[in-house]
Parts: structure tokens; sequence; C-alpha cells
């Protein structure tokens, strides 16, 4: 079934971590949240890889080098060497590196993480508009990035060089809250100067480009908990995906979705990388799944039955899925949605 089609989750009959050879994983909301590790992931990812599917771990924030968040990683329980982490910072330098001459010049807007990809393209960080860069790159600086950098950038760009950004993200989860996220200090530059950027991380092109050049893998599966970010990535480079429920999407998110947000599979955490996945099937006017049956009446979208939260679930995005279409289920799945206390 091509993508575009998916009107329901898919079944596997075999574990989702013998069906792929790669996991590629978002960190935050799927492996770690606010600098603690998401309950289940540590011994999940360990139990995946003792079974010899290769992790690599794929985040849109530039601010820390591979080095660091493989450090980070290690020290939760999740080995993992620098090889092994893709970040949107990476994307971008070679994004640059495939349009401007070698040894290029680049105003750095961002953190440590990016300099170190861009000089592993060969190009060169400087911090000045008057250092007569080639370039401008945008990425999450955090919490010590001062405007003076937005102003430096505004310069540039103004003076004709282009303009490229990590990511858009506009937020960041904290341990405090949700903060500006690099999207946002992209915001700020662009209402400065009406420009727009070339952007690499995901969804886009270039950072599942990224991730498969430096990765080798040839069959697969995205897991992340952002439907508008990994989901759609995934979307966009034709591969399949696992939506993990840790992080920002819930339920009712989900069964709204429009086709490029519909994952291929669903489950509560990454102990479903271990696992397969029940089919969800056509039942009567409805869909089932396990002991589940979803569909929709008089304009209510309807769950009957009782068993595994998740195929209730899985029903009712079949269910959702079919009666959308193309586009996104505007029907109220709260009550069904909370019937399964998710
Ligand atoms: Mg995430």
């Amino acid at each position: 079934m091509s993508q575009a089609s998916r009107t329901r989750p898919s079944g596997s009959s075999t574990a989702l971590n013998e069906a792929y050879d790669t996991a590629l994983l978002d960190l935050d909301g799927v492996v770690y949240a606010g600098g603690h590790a998401i309950v289940h992931a540590v011994e999940s990812l360990g139990e995946a890889r003792d079974g010899g599917m290769h992790l690599a771990y794929v985040t849109n924030n530039a601010l820390r080098p591979p080095t660091a968040v493989a450090e980070h990683l290690t020290e939760l329980g999740v080995p993992a060497e620098p090889a092994d982490v893709i970040t949107s910072a990476q994307a971008v330098a070679r994004l640059m590196a495939d349009q401007l001459p070698a040894g290029a010049r680049v105003l750095v807007v961002g953190g440590e993480g990016l300099r170190v990809a861009l000089r592993e393209r060969g190009l060169v960080p400087v911090e000045s508009a008057d250092d007569e860069p080639a370039a401008v790159a945008q990425g999450y600086g955090g919490p010590d990035m001062t405007w003076g950098r937005f102003a430096e950038a505004a310069y540039a760009i103004a003076r004709g060089v282009p303009w490229f950004a990590s990511n858009t993200d506009l937020t960041i989860p904290s341990a405090r809250g949700i903060a500006p996220g690099n999207g946002a200090a992209v915001e700020v530059v662009r209402i400065a100067t009406g420009a727009e950027p070339q952007v690499a991380g995901k969804p886009l092109p270039p950072m599942h480009r990224e991730t498969v050049l430096r990765t080798g893998a040839e069959r697969p599966l995205v897991v992340g908990d952002r439907l508008d970010t990994d989901i759609e990535g995934a979307f966009n480079g034709g591969v399949d995906s696992l939506l993990v429920l840790t992080g920002v999407t819930d339920a009712a998110q989900l069964v709204a979705a429009e086709p490029k947000h519909r994952p291929t599979y669903v489950d509560a955490d990454l102990r479903g990388l271990l696992t397969g996945q029940p089919e969800v099937v056509r039942a009567g006017d409805g869909f089932g799944c396990g002991g589940w049956t979803a569909s929709v009446r008089g304009g209510d979208l309807v769950l009957e039955g009782d068993g595994d939260v998740l195929d209730g679930l899985r029903a009712l995005c079949g269910a959702a899925w079919s009666y959308a279409g193309d586009g996104s289920c505007r029907l109220d799945a709260g009550k069904a949605v909370a019937r399964l206390g998710l």
C-alpha cells in the first residue's frame, strides 16, 4: 500500500526489530525527556540492538555535536557512538557544501554542533557579517544566544548572502517547560529581513537524505513522537514509521491525522520495537483490531469491545482515517479515546 493511500495502521506478523534493519530514532519524547530516559526505552533499545537491529538517533536539535549526544545517551544506559547520531546541523552543512565553494566562510548563528558540522564539510565558520561570509547558517543556540547574533544574520542577509536554517521547530521542550526553538529564532530574522531560508531538518528531504547516507539503512523504520516532523519526514522519504505515545502526540491527535501525518504503526512506547503489530481489518461497517471495533455512525466515532487499548486505538484510526480520506478527521474522538484511557 502506498503511503498516500494509508487509511489504517499496518499489521506486521514479525517483530519490527526483525522486519527492519535500522531504527531511525528521534530523541526527545522517544528516548529521553528533560534529561531522563523514557520508561521502557533503555531495555527495549538494548534488546533490539542485541537482536541485530542497527540503532541510529536522528535529532533536529543542532546545538550539541554528535559526540555530546552520544555521551549523554551512553550515560542514560543507551550505549551510542558519535557515528550513530545524525543532527540537523549535519544535514544543513551538507546542503550548504553542495551549493558553496570549498572553504567558503559561513556566518554561524547557533551553537557548537553547527560549527563542528560545517568544519566537517570543509566550510569555515565566522562570527561577523563583516567577515565576508558566503552564507548564513542558523541553528538552535540554547539559552545563551544573544539578540546581537540575530542582528548579525540580518546584516549579512541584507547584503544578499544566502540564508540556511538547520530546522524550524518553533518550540523545544526543557525541564521547566516549553521554550522557543530554532523556528522561533528563524522567525525573528525572517521578520527583520523579509528573506526565506533553505531548511534542512525533519520533515524535509535533506535530513532524511543525511540519515540514509550516514547509516546505510536499506530497510529503515522511523521512530518518533511528533506527527509534523518525524512521521511527515518518513512520509516524505517514502519509508515506514512507528509513532510512540511517550512524547507530544496524544491519541486524539493521531486519530485526526491527515495522510502525511499517519504512521505505519503505533505503540505506547519503545517496547513496540520488539513485537509485531495486529492487523486492522474491515468489520461490518467499521474496522476491527484485537477485541475492538470502531465505526462512524450518525456523525460520531463509535468504539465497541474490549482488550488491549492500543488495539482499540488502531481500530479507531482505521475508522477515522478511512472516513477522512485525503483530509483530516474532524469527528470528535474524545469519548472513544477516553474509553481507552488514552
Ligand atoms: Mg521528539
